[in-house]
Protein backbone atom coordinates (compact mmCIF):
# COMPACT_ATOMS: atom_id res chain seq x y z
CA UNK A 1 0.00 0.00 0.00
CA UNK A 2 1.02 2.90 -1.33
CA UNK A 3 1.03 6.46 0.93
CA UNK A 4 -0.35 9.18 1.43
CA UNK A 5 -4.03 7.62 0.64
CA UNK A 6 -6.21 9.74 -1.29
CA UNK A 7 -9.76 9.89 -0.11
CA UNK A 8 -10.93 12.92 -2.12
CA UNK A 9 -12.77 11.88 -5.09
CA UNK A 10 -16.01 14.13 -4.80
CA UNK A 11 -12.93 17.04 -5.26
CA UNK A 12 -11.25 15.07 -8.22
CA UNK A 13 -10.39 11.53 -9.71
CA UNK A 14 -7.66 10.25 -11.21
CA UNK A 15 -7.67 9.83 -15.15
CA UNK A 16 -8.12 5.98 -15.70
CA UNK A 17 -5.04 4.90 -17.63
CA UNK A 18 -8.08 3.09 -20.28
CA UNK A 19 -8.91 6.87 -20.64
CA UNK A 20 -5.59 8.09 -20.64
CA UNK A 21 -4.66 5.37 -23.42
CA UNK A 22 -7.50 6.58 -25.49
CA UNK A 23 -6.54 10.50 -25.42
CA UNK A 24 -2.68 10.20 -26.04
CA UNK A 25 -2.86 9.67 -30.33
CA UNK A 26 -4.60 12.76 -29.85
CA UNK A 27 -1.63 15.22 -28.67
CA UNK A 28 0.76 14.32 -31.48
CA UNK A 29 -0.47 12.18 -34.29
CA UNK A 30 -3.99 13.01 -34.45
CA UNK A 31 -3.38 16.69 -33.16
CA UNK A 32 -6.03 17.96 -36.55
CA UNK A 33 -8.78 20.95 -35.34
CA UNK A 34 -12.23 19.35 -35.73
CA UNK A 35 -13.24 22.50 -37.44
CA UNK A 36 -11.19 21.79 -40.04
CA UNK A 37 -12.90 20.42 -43.10
CA UNK A 38 -10.06 20.49 -46.54
CA UNK A 39 -8.01 17.43 -45.02
CA UNK A 40 -7.63 14.44 -43.33
CA UNK A 41 -6.24 15.95 -39.95
CA UNK A 42 -9.35 17.49 -39.57
CA UNK A 43 -11.94 14.95 -40.19
CA UNK A 44 -9.89 12.47 -38.40
CA UNK A 45 -10.36 14.83 -35.11
CA UNK A 46 -13.90 15.79 -35.96
CA UNK A 47 -14.88 12.14 -35.82
CA UNK A 48 -12.95 11.05 -32.98
CA UNK A 49 -15.16 14.07 -31.06
CA UNK A 50 -18.39 12.74 -32.81
CA UNK A 51 -17.39 9.21 -31.10
CA UNK A 52 -16.75 10.86 -27.80
CA UNK A 53 -20.07 12.74 -27.86
CA UNK A 54 -22.13 9.88 -28.64
CA UNK A 55 -20.74 8.12 -25.65
CA UNK A 56 -20.95 11.17 -22.84
CA UNK A 57 -24.56 11.28 -24.60
CA UNK A 58 -25.09 7.32 -23.88
CA UNK A 59 -23.80 7.55 -20.53
CA UNK A 60 -27.00 10.39 -19.77
CA UNK A 61 -29.82 8.93 -21.86
CA UNK A 62 -29.36 11.93 -24.63
CA UNK A 63 -28.88 12.54 -28.24
CA UNK A 64 -24.97 13.47 -29.06
CA UNK A 65 -26.66 16.68 -30.91
CA UNK A 66 -27.79 17.77 -27.04
CA UNK A 67 -24.39 18.04 -26.01
CA UNK A 68 -22.51 21.18 -25.79
CA UNK A 69 -18.65 21.11 -24.91
CA UNK A 70 -17.74 23.44 -22.24
CA UNK A 71 -14.25 23.42 -19.97
CA UNK A 72 -16.08 21.81 -16.97
CA UNK A 73 -19.31 21.74 -14.75
CA UNK A 74 -18.48 25.71 -13.73
CA UNK A 75 -18.78 26.54 -17.21
CA UNK A 76 -21.47 24.64 -18.28
CA UNK A 77 -23.60 25.78 -15.24
CA UNK A 78 -23.13 29.52 -16.20
CA UNK A 79 -24.36 28.77 -20.08
CA UNK A 80 -27.02 27.28 -18.65
CA UNK A 81 -28.54 29.72 -16.07
CA UNK A 82 -27.27 32.52 -17.36
CA UNK A 83 -28.51 31.86 -21.20
CA UNK A 84 -32.06 30.75 -19.72
CA UNK A 85 -32.67 33.99 -18.64
CA UNK A 86 -31.12 35.87 -21.26
CA UNK A 87 -33.31 33.95 -23.20
CA UNK A 88 -36.54 33.71 -21.59
CA UNK A 89 -36.10 36.64 -19.32
CA UNK A 90 -39.34 38.45 -20.94
CA UNK A 91 -41.22 35.32 -19.72
CA UNK A 92 -40.45 35.86 -16.57
CA UNK A 93 -37.14 36.65 -13.80
CA UNK A 94 -37.77 34.28 -11.43
CA UNK A 95 -35.38 31.08 -10.47
CA UNK A 96 -35.82 29.07 -7.64
CA UNK A 97 -32.46 26.81 -6.52
CA UNK A 98 -31.49 25.83 -3.01
CA UNK A 99 -28.92 27.10 -0.60
CA UNK A 100 -26.36 23.96 -0.46
CA UNK A 101 -25.67 24.22 -3.94
CA UNK A 102 -22.12 24.34 -5.61
CA UNK A 103 -20.74 28.04 -5.48
CA UNK A 104 -20.87 28.09 -9.12
CA UNK A 105 -24.45 27.92 -9.27
CA UNK A 106 -25.02 30.07 -6.48
CA UNK A 107 -22.36 33.35 -7.30
CA UNK A 108 -24.12 33.09 -10.96
CA UNK A 109 -27.50 33.42 -8.88
CA UNK A 110 -26.11 36.58 -6.77
CA UNK A 111 -24.51 37.38 -10.14
CA UNK A 112 -28.48 37.82 -11.94
CA UNK A 113 -30.07 39.28 -9.20
CA UNK A 114 -28.04 42.17 -9.26
CA UNK A 115 -29.12 42.41 -13.04
CA UNK A 116 -33.04 42.23 -11.76
CA UNK A 117 -33.35 38.67 -11.24
CA UNK A 118 -35.45 37.30 -8.45
CA UNK A 119 -33.99 33.94 -6.76
CA UNK A 120 -35.69 31.46 -4.23
CA UNK A 121 -32.85 29.98 -2.36
CA UNK A 122 -34.66 26.57 -0.83
CA UNK A 123 -33.69 25.54 2.54
CA UNK A 124 -33.32 22.24 3.25
CA UNK A 125 -33.95 19.35 5.50
CA UNK A 126 -31.72 17.96 8.03
CA UNK A 127 -30.27 15.72 5.36
CA UNK A 128 -29.50 18.36 2.89
CA UNK A 129 -32.29 17.51 0.27
CA UNK A 130 -35.13 19.67 -0.75
CA UNK A 131 -38.47 18.06 -1.78
CA UNK A 132 -40.99 18.25 -4.62
CA UNK A 133 -43.72 20.46 -2.25
CA UNK A 134 -41.16 23.20 -1.21
CA UNK A 135 -40.02 23.12 -5.05
CA UNK A 136 -44.24 23.11 -5.83
CA UNK A 137 -44.93 25.92 -3.25
CA UNK A 138 -41.91 28.41 -4.44
CA UNK A 139 -43.31 28.42 -8.28
CA UNK A 140 -44.54 31.48 -9.33
CA UNK A 141 -46.32 32.40 -12.44
CA UNK A 142 -43.21 34.39 -13.70
CA UNK A 143 -41.17 31.37 -12.72
CA UNK A 144 -38.72 30.15 -15.57
CA UNK A 145 -36.02 28.01 -14.34
CA UNK A 146 -35.32 25.34 -11.48
CA UNK A 147 -31.76 24.88 -11.23
CA UNK A 148 -31.18 21.88 -8.28
CA UNK A 149 -28.21 19.81 -7.68
CA UNK A 150 -28.64 16.25 -8.23
CA UNK A 151 -26.22 14.98 -6.15
CA UNK A 152 -24.38 17.08 -3.05
CA UNK A 153 -20.53 17.46 -3.90
CA UNK A 154 -20.04 17.78 0.32
CA UNK A 155 -22.48 15.32 2.07
CA UNK A 156 -23.92 12.81 -1.02
CA UNK A 157 -27.71 13.82 -0.41
CA UNK A 158 -29.37 13.15 -3.95
CA UNK A 159 -32.37 15.12 -4.34
CA UNK A 160 -35.86 13.55 -6.01
CA UNK A 161 -34.53 15.00 -9.25
CA UNK A 162 -37.02 12.67 -11.46
CA UNK A 163 -40.51 13.99 -9.49
CA UNK A 164 -39.22 17.72 -9.73
CA UNK A 165 -38.48 17.19 -13.41
CA UNK A 166 -42.35 16.01 -13.61
CA UNK A 167 -43.30 18.69 -12.07
CA UNK A 168 -41.53 21.39 -14.17
CA UNK A 169 -42.42 20.07 -17.16
CA UNK A 170 -46.42 20.05 -15.79
CA UNK A 171 -46.15 23.34 -15.41
CA UNK A 172 -43.59 24.62 -17.93
CA UNK A 173 -40.75 25.64 -16.40
CA UNK A 174 -37.29 24.53 -17.08
CA UNK A 175 -35.38 21.82 -14.67
CA UNK A 176 -31.07 22.61 -14.71
CA UNK A 177 -29.75 19.67 -12.74
CA UNK A 178 -25.90 20.18 -11.47
CA UNK A 179 -25.47 16.49 -12.05
CA UNK A 180 -21.18 16.80 -11.73
CA UNK A 181 -21.12 14.28 -8.66
CA UNK A 182 -23.96 12.13 -9.95
CA UNK A 183 -23.50 11.49 -13.75
CA UNK A 184 -21.11 8.20 -13.55
CA UNK A 185 -21.71 6.95 -9.84
CA UNK A 186 -25.97 6.46 -9.70
CA UNK A 187 -28.53 5.71 -13.15
CA UNK A 188 -29.07 9.08 -15.15
CA UNK A 189 -31.56 9.31 -17.76
CA UNK A 190 -32.43 12.92 -19.05
CA UNK A 191 -36.03 11.30 -21.07
CA UNK A 192 -37.34 9.26 -17.35
CA UNK A 193 -36.21 12.21 -15.11
CA UNK A 194 -37.43 14.54 -17.13
CA UNK A 195 -34.48 17.03 -17.01
CA UNK A 196 -34.19 19.97 -19.94
CA UNK A 197 -30.45 20.73 -19.11
CA UNK A 198 -27.45 19.01 -16.80
CA UNK A 199 -23.86 19.65 -16.62
CA UNK A 200 -21.33 17.07 -15.67
CA UNK A 201 -17.45 17.63 -15.47
CA UNK A 202 -14.61 14.70 -17.04
CA UNK A 203 -12.75 15.36 -14.12
CA UNK A 204 -15.20 13.53 -11.60
CA UNK A 205 -15.56 10.76 -13.41
CA UNK A 206 -11.99 9.71 -14.41
CA UNK A 207 -11.27 11.82 -17.18
CA UNK A 208 -9.34 14.76 -17.46
CA UNK A 209 -9.70 18.41 -16.09
CA UNK A 210 -11.18 21.32 -18.06
CA UNK A 211 -13.42 19.75 -20.27
CA UNK A 212 -17.20 18.95 -18.92
CA UNK A 213 -20.20 19.75 -21.09
CA UNK A 214 -23.99 20.60 -21.25
CA UNK A 215 -27.16 18.94 -22.37
CA UNK A 216 -29.42 20.40 -23.82
CA UNK A 217 -33.23 19.31 -24.19
CA UNK A 218 -33.85 19.58 -28.68
CA UNK A 219 -37.33 18.03 -27.94
CA UNK A 220 -40.48 18.11 -25.65
CA UNK A 221 -39.57 20.96 -25.04
CA UNK A 222 -36.64 22.71 -27.38
CA UNK A 223 -34.25 24.50 -25.02
CA UNK A 224 -33.11 27.63 -26.66
CA UNK A 225 -30.14 29.42 -24.80
CA UNK A 226 -28.39 32.71 -25.31
CA UNK A 227 -24.34 32.00 -25.59
CA UNK A 228 -22.02 33.56 -23.47
CA UNK A 229 -18.74 33.73 -25.46
CA UNK A 230 -18.81 34.43 -29.30
CA UNK A 231 -16.55 33.52 -31.72
CA UNK A 232 -16.53 30.94 -34.56
CA UNK A 233 -19.99 29.35 -34.09
CA UNK A 234 -18.98 25.84 -32.54
CA UNK A 235 -21.01 24.20 -30.64
CA UNK A 236 -23.77 24.85 -32.47
CA UNK A 237 -23.14 28.44 -31.73
CA UNK A 238 -23.76 28.26 -28.01
CA UNK A 239 -19.75 27.52 -27.02
CA UNK A 240 -17.35 28.97 -29.62
CA UNK A 241 -13.75 28.15 -29.26
CA UNK A 242 -11.27 25.23 -31.20
CA UNK A 243 -12.66 22.10 -28.97
CA UNK A 244 -9.94 19.92 -26.76
CA UNK A 245 -9.78 17.25 -29.02
CA UNK A 246 -7.89 15.22 -26.18
CA UNK A 247 -9.67 16.37 -23.58
CA UNK A 248 -13.11 15.30 -25.02
CA UNK A 249 -11.91 12.23 -26.39
CA UNK A 250 -10.90 11.24 -22.65
CA UNK A 251 -14.07 12.08 -21.29
CA UNK A 252 -15.69 10.30 -23.89
CA UNK A 253 -14.12 7.07 -22.95
CA UNK A 254 -14.52 7.92 -19.30
CA UNK A 255 -18.55 8.69 -19.89
CA UNK A 256 -18.33 4.83 -21.90
CA UNK A 257 -16.09 2.92 -19.01
CA UNK A 258 -18.69 4.57 -16.11
CA UNK A 259 -21.33 3.15 -18.22
CA UNK A 260 -20.01 -0.50 -18.57
CA UNK A 261 -19.26 -0.20 -14.77
CA UNK A 262 -21.80 1.70 -13.12
CA UNK A 263 -23.34 -0.58 -10.76
CA UNK A 264 -20.20 -2.96 -9.96
CA UNK A 265 -18.74 0.17 -9.43
CA UNK A 266 -21.42 1.92 -6.99
CA UNK A 267 -21.86 -1.88 -5.09
CA UNK A 268 -18.04 -2.11 -4.79
CA UNK A 269 -18.05 1.64 -3.54
CA UNK A 270 -21.25 1.33 -1.29
CA UNK A 271 -19.51 -1.65 0.72
CA UNK A 272 -16.31 0.20 0.99
CA UNK A 273 -18.01 3.48 2.58
CA UNK A 274 -19.90 1.07 4.83
CA UNK A 275 -17.23 -0.68 6.07
CA UNK A 276 -15.45 2.64 6.93
CA UNK A 277 -18.49 3.98 8.79
CA UNK A 278 -18.88 0.55 10.26
CA UNK A 279 -15.54 0.48 11.74
CA UNK A 280 -15.08 3.93 12.87
CA UNK A 281 -18.80 3.82 14.43
CA UNK A 282 -17.76 0.51 16.14
CA UNK A 283 -14.80 2.22 17.95
CA UNK A 284 -16.09 5.96 18.83
CA UNK A 285 -19.03 7.05 20.30
CA UNK A 286 -20.35 10.93 19.65
CA UNK A 287 -19.94 10.78 15.66
CA UNK A 288 -22.60 11.83 13.91
CA UNK A 289 -23.38 11.15 9.34
CA UNK A 290 -24.21 14.60 8.12
CA UNK A 291 -26.59 13.91 4.90
CA UNK A 292 -28.66 11.10 4.61
CA UNK A 293 -28.20 7.40 5.25
CA UNK A 294 -30.95 6.79 2.26
CA UNK A 295 -30.15 8.82 -0.31
CA UNK A 296 -27.09 9.25 -0.87
CA UNK A 297 -23.66 8.79 -3.32
CA UNK A 298 -22.20 5.29 -2.96
CA UNK A 299 -18.78 6.47 -2.63
CA UNK A 300 -19.23 9.53 0.00
CA UNK A 301 -19.07 9.74 3.90
CA UNK A 302 -19.61 12.68 5.74
CA UNK A 303 -18.86 12.40 9.43
CA UNK A 304 -18.64 14.99 12.42
CA UNK A 305 -16.50 13.63 15.75
CA UNK A 306 -17.57 16.08 18.68
CA UNK A 307 -15.15 17.52 21.15
CA UNK A 308 -12.16 17.39 18.28
CA UNK A 309 -11.54 20.16 15.80
CA UNK A 310 -11.00 19.56 11.93
CA UNK A 311 -7.99 20.98 12.03
CA UNK A 312 -6.25 18.90 14.77
CA UNK A 313 -7.80 16.08 12.92
CA UNK A 314 -6.95 16.30 9.70
CA UNK A 315 -3.47 16.94 11.07
CA UNK A 316 -3.27 13.85 13.20
CA UNK A 317 -4.28 11.59 9.80
CA UNK A 318 -1.85 13.83 7.47
CA UNK A 319 -1.92 10.20 5.19
CA UNK A 320 -4.89 10.29 4.34
CA UNK A 321 -6.11 12.95 2.27
CA UNK A 322 -9.76 13.89 2.74
CA UNK A 323 -11.49 17.37 3.00
CA UNK A 324 -12.91 18.85 5.90
CA UNK A 325 -16.43 21.24 6.62
CA UNK A 326 -13.95 23.37 9.13
CA UNK A 327 -13.61 27.02 8.89
CA UNK A 328 -9.81 26.90 9.21
CA UNK A 329 -8.82 24.56 6.39
CA UNK A 330 -10.88 25.60 3.98
CA UNK A 331 -9.66 29.17 1.45
CA UNK A 332 -12.21 30.64 2.89
CA UNK A 333 -12.75 31.87 6.47
CA UNK A 334 -16.73 30.66 7.14
CA UNK A 335 -17.28 27.40 7.54
CA UNK A 336 -19.23 24.81 4.76
CA UNK A 337 -22.43 26.87 3.65
CA UNK A 338 -23.52 23.11 3.46
CA UNK A 339 -23.57 21.80 6.62
CA UNK A 340 -24.94 25.61 7.58
CA UNK A 341 -28.09 24.97 5.58
CA UNK A 342 -28.31 21.85 6.99
CA UNK A 343 -28.52 23.30 10.79
CA UNK A 344 -25.67 20.97 11.58
CA UNK A 345 -24.22 23.21 14.45
CA UNK A 346 -20.93 24.71 14.02
CA UNK A 347 -19.49 22.73 16.28
CA UNK A 348 -20.03 19.67 14.20
CA UNK A 349 -19.72 21.62 11.38
CA UNK A 350 -15.84 22.07 12.55
CA UNK A 351 -15.33 18.73 13.67
CA UNK A 352 -17.04 17.23 9.61
CA UNK A 353 -14.45 15.19 7.43
CA UNK A 354 -15.42 14.01 4.13
CA UNK A 355 -13.91 10.45 3.10
CA UNK A 356 -14.35 9.87 -0.76
CA UNK A 357 -14.07 6.51 -1.96
CA UNK A 358 -13.84 5.64 -5.62
CA UNK A 359 -12.66 3.18 -8.71
CA UNK A 360 -9.03 2.95 -7.62
CA UNK A 361 -9.69 3.09 -3.54
CA UNK A 362 -8.36 -0.95 -1.73
CA UNK A 363 -10.10 -2.72 1.30
CA UNK A 364 -6.71 -2.13 2.61
CA UNK A 365 -6.74 1.21 2.62
CA UNK A 366 -9.79 1.60 4.21
CA UNK A 367 -8.63 -0.65 7.03
CA UNK A 368 -5.54 1.70 7.12
CA UNK A 369 -8.01 4.85 7.47
CA UNK A 370 -10.19 3.66 9.72
CA UNK A 371 -7.88 2.72 12.20
CA UNK A 372 -5.93 6.19 11.44
CA UNK A 373 -8.78 7.80 12.31
CA UNK A 374 -9.69 5.70 15.42
CA UNK A 375 -6.19 6.38 17.16
CA UNK A 376 -6.61 9.94 16.42
CA UNK A 377 -9.46 10.65 17.90
CA UNK A 378 -8.92 8.94 20.84
CA UNK A 379 -5.48 10.53 21.23
CA UNK A 380 -7.62 14.07 20.99
CA UNK A 381 -9.87 12.90 22.87
CA UNK A 382 -7.83 11.83 25.95
CA UNK A 383 -6.89 15.68 25.91
CA UNK A 384 -10.44 17.34 26.12
CA UNK A 385 -11.96 18.16 29.16
CA UNK A 386 -15.56 18.50 27.32
CA UNK A 387 -15.16 14.79 26.57
CA UNK A 388 -14.09 13.93 30.18
CA UNK A 389 -17.03 15.67 31.65
CA UNK A 390 -19.57 14.24 29.20
CA UNK A 391 -17.87 10.67 30.22
CA UNK A 392 -18.50 11.75 33.73
CA UNK A 393 -22.43 12.08 33.21
CA UNK A 394 -21.90 15.62 33.15
CA UNK A 395 -24.43 17.11 30.68
CA UNK A 396 -23.07 20.11 28.61
CA UNK A 397 -26.21 22.30 27.91
CA UNK A 398 -27.00 22.98 31.67
CA UNK A 399 -23.42 24.16 31.93
CA UNK A 400 -22.90 27.64 32.93
CA UNK A 401 -19.80 28.66 30.84
CA UNK A 402 -17.38 31.63 31.73
CA UNK A 403 -16.66 34.52 29.58
CA UNK A 404 -19.09 33.75 27.30
CA UNK A 405 -18.40 32.07 23.94
C1 LIG B 1 -16.69 19.87 -9.05
C2 LIG B 1 -18.06 20.40 -9.08
C3 LIG B 1 -18.41 21.52 -9.85
C4 LIG B 1 -17.37 22.29 -10.65
O1 LIG B 1 -16.92 21.52 -11.72
P1 LIG B 1 -15.64 21.98 -12.58
O2 LIG B 1 -15.68 21.10 -13.78
O3 LIG B 1 -14.45 21.69 -11.71
O4 LIG B 1 -15.80 23.41 -12.92
C5 LIG B 1 -19.72 21.94 -9.84
N1 LIG B 1 -20.65 21.29 -9.14
C6 LIG B 1 -20.38 20.21 -8.39
C7 LIG B 1 -21.46 19.53 -7.65
C8 LIG B 1 -19.07 19.74 -8.33
O5 LIG B 1 -18.80 18.67 -7.57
Amino acid sequence: MKLPIYMDYQATTPVDPRVLEAMLPHFQNDFGNAASRNHEFGWKAEKAVDTAREQIASLIGASAKEIVITSGSTEAINLAIKGVVEMYGEKGKHIITSEPEHKAVLDTCKHLEKQGCEVTYLHPDKEGRVSVQQVQDAMREDTILVTLIWANNEVGSINPIREIGALCHERGVLLFTDATQAVGKIPVDVEADNIDLLCLSAHKLYGPKGVGCLYVRRRKPRVRLVAQQDGGGHERGMRSGTLNVPGIVGMGAACALCEQELSEEAERTSKLRDLLEDKITGELDYVTLNGSREHRLPGCLNISFSFVEGESMLMGINDVAVSSGSACTSASLEPSHVLNSMEVGDELAHSSIRFGIGRFTTEEEVNYAANKVIDVVTRLRELSPLYEMVQEGVDLSTVQWQGGH
